[in-house]
């Protein structure tokens, strides 16, 4: 049975970090669509320059672009073994999307991990983020604009993995440690459900 993660939480909950340590951890497939991203607009693809000015605002990308993405990336024999989807799905349409690329290959998502941390938690993080790395979406307008959107965008997907059954909220504003252990637990516990 592969091992297949999705997930959630909003920029700045140490979503990249955790996931990162989980695909070490079990051999994972590491799909984060941020990063996909920056390669394509550092790399100056098509892609790369369609999206730039979307990615900079810190605006949504549309969805069929990042659909398209995610069913090539998905298609890759590195997936075999289980992969961790890290920054989509972000909206509803995309989620839906999802659902039926993995129905298709009757491969349910065997856990939904929620990072819970509050938003002023996210913005800090994220500013101390702007003074290190120095992404281009990490202006104080394009920080604001993303965590509005994933409240208004991402959010409702939390309720819609709550109803099919394998959501799990994982407290996030804690030490990294912490956290992974917590991780930890919630993947080896669905791992036993889904066996
Ligand atoms: P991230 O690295 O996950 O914080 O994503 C950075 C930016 O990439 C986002 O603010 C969006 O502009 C874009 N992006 C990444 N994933 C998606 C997605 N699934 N849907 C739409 N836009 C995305």
């Amino acid at each position: 049975m592969p091992l297949d993660v999705l997930l959630l939480g909003v920029q700045g909950s140490g979503k990249g970090t955790q996931a990162k340590r989980l695909s070490a951890e079990y051999g994972l497939a590491h799909i984060a669509t941020g990063d996909m991203l920056r390669a394509a607009m550092s790399e100056g693809t098509p892609l790369g320059q369609r999206v730039k000015p979307i990615y900079d605002a810190g605006e949504l990308v549309p969805d069929d672009l990042m659909i398209e993405l995610i069913r090539e990336r998905l298609s890759r024999a590195d997936t075999d073994a289980g992969f961790i989807l890290d920054g989509f799905p972000r909206t509803m349409a995309q989620a839906d999307a999802l659902d039926s690329m993995l129905s298709e290959i009757d491969r349910p998502l065997t856990v939904v991990l929620e990072l819970q941390v509050p938003d002023d938690v996210a913005i800090a993080r994220l500013r101390k983020r702007a003074a290190g790395e120095g992404r281009s979406d990490d202006t104080p307008e394009a920080i604001a604009k993303r965590i509005a959107l994933y409240n208004q965008e991402t959010r409702p997907l939390v309720s819609h993995y709550r109803l099919a059954g394998n959501l799990v909220g994982i407290h996030g504003d804690r030490p990294e440690n912490e956290v992974f252990s917590e991780i930890q637990q919630a993947v080896e516990q669905a791992k036993v459900a889904s066996a």
